[in-house]
């Protein structure tokens, strides 16, 4: 599973904003390392630099010097709609109205196909659903809209996810869907005393790391519209239901550990996540490892919660870029070598807990099993902090067919065979939901096939091609 990019808008008068949101995509650089891009107003025009490549490839401190102005949104990508080349890299530009505006996407449309069509468009055409709907918003203000109004007309009929942020002359907008799939948040700049701005990022360390503060999330439907005089709120679209739909797998793995999600922070979350699967599902062991990253914390709670020490037993590389994920299966354990490495040390003669966030094709957690194997592990218990993933998700996240999800045509001991470990555990909905402390407000249907909102594909079972 791949994120599917991170977002940062930014309006902050006098302040040299190219290098605050550089700072900010920084932050979110693990949302997507595919391509990097800003977009500026300044001087009645608005200039976009983005390329392929990490942040710190794209933007040197001449580029970010030569982004003059004091209003920037920016992003970082993770294709899951379109094409992962140079061109649909973003913000898009569409050069509408009196200056154009740009915008910068998080999510993935559902309903691409028929928003084209209704506007006579072929939506293979496109690079992307950011592509599209740019196309239609740059026909509604040539339509003599607002790009406010036009958002409004647009986003009505787009269905999925979308956590977007939009830049036109001297004004951002930041806008959610009605399920909030993704995540959004709003902090301040300066104090309350003395303020100096506004940001919006995908997730709250990209305020700590500018000094923002963090104010509240923006709501699902919602537009927040920012000036050098201030902030105002509409609710655009009408939320989906009583209850928000965030994605599960924000909590699991996605987001950073450090950010705080709906007023709780993932860190604590995943800890919780391994306590409980603890209970659920014990095991006669001598250490318990996590897989890095997002599998340590939960390694830390099952500890806790097990009484069996922890300990670290892989080492990852934390420089591989995206030229070394290697997408077809054959390479995929050469990928996992130069990413992880035993510590023979302390894996040689030893009966491991190895806690992992999650099994999708199982190819992964199969060579990690052969290489502690390899370093000498006794034997291998996989405990897993989610659910079987079986089912596609339409929402932002680049995930295989379900033939390709081992879970979708496996039983957990055809899966425990597979992976070649000795006993396999999956912590249950019902804990991983009490781990996250929130009451029904996450989407979970790549656990459950129960999809919140409208997908592209009338869903088959176990087994069939989408
Ligand atoms: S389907 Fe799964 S990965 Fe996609 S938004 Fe829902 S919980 Fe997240």
């Amino acid at each position: 599973m791949k994120e599917a990019c991170g977002v940062v808008a930014i309006v902050a008068p006098g302040r040299d904003v190219a290098h605050i949101c550089y700072d900010a995509l920084y932050a979110l650089q693990h949302r997507g390392q595919e391509s990097a891009g800003m977009a500026t107003f300044h001087n009645h025009q608005i200039t976009v630099v983005k390329d392929n490549g990490l942040v710190s490839h794209v933007f040197a401190d001449a580029t970010l010097r030569a982004l003059a102005g004091s209003i920037v949104i920016g992003h970082t990508r993770y294709s899951t709609s379109g094409s992962a080349n140079w061109t649909a890299a973003q913000p898009v530009y569409r050069s509408a109205g009196s200056s154009g505006f740009a915008i910068a996407h998080n999510g993935n449309l559902t309903n691409t196909t028929a928003l084209a069509e209704d506007a006579g468009l072929q939506f293979t055409s496109m690079l992307s659903d950011s592509d599209l709907v740019a196309e239609l918003l740059a026909r509604e203000v040539e339509a003599g809209h607002t790009l406010s109004g036009a958002l409004g007309i647009v986003l009505a009929r787009a269905e999925g996810a979308f956590s977007m942020v939009i830049l036109e002359a001297g004004e951002v907008h930041a806008v959610r869907d009605p399920y909030g799939f993704r995540p959004l948040c709003l902090g301040r700049l300066g104090t309350e005393d003395a303020p100096e701005g506004w940001i919006v990022a995908s997730e709250s360390p990209a305020l700590d790391v500018v000094g923002a503060t963090f104010v509240r999330e923006i709501d699902p439907g919602e537009m927040v519209s920012i000036t050098k005089d201030g902030l105002t709120s509409v609710q655009l679209l009408e939320p989906a239901g009583d209850k928000q739909k965030l994605c599960i797998f924000e909590f699991v793995y996605f987001a950073r550990p450090d950010t705080y999600l709906m007023g709780h922070q993932v860190h604590t979350t995943r800890r919780r996540m391994g306590e409980l699967l603890a209970g659920q599902s014990p095991v006669d062991a001598d250490i318990v490892m996590g897989v890095p990253d997002s599998g340590v914390p939960a390694a830390e709670g099952y500890a806790k919660a097990s009484a069996i020490p922890f300990g670290y037993g892989l080492v990852k590389n934390r420089y591989i870029g995206r030229t070394f994920i290697s997408p077809d299966q054959n390479k995929r354990a050469a990928s996992v070598r130069r990413k992880l490495n035993p510590l023979r040390e302390n894996i040689e003669g030893q009966r491991l807990v190895v806690v992992d966030d999650s099994i999708v094709r199982g190819t992964t957690t199969r060579a990690i099993v052969k290489m502690l194997r390899d370093a000498g592990a006794k034997e291998v218990h996989l405990r897993i902090s989610s659910p079987p993933f079986m089912w596609p998700c339409y929402y932002g996240i680049d995930t295989p067919t379900r033939d390709d999800l081992l879970a979708a045509n496996h039983s957990v001991a055809e899966m425990n065979d597979f992976i070649g470990s000795d006993s396999l555990e999956f912590i249950s909905l019902e804990n991983l939901r009490t781990a996250i402390q929130l009451d029904g407000e996450c989407c979970d249907a790549c656990l459950t096939g129960s999809y919140p909102a409208p997908t592209p594909v009338v869903l088959g079972t176990a087994g069939s091609r989408w």
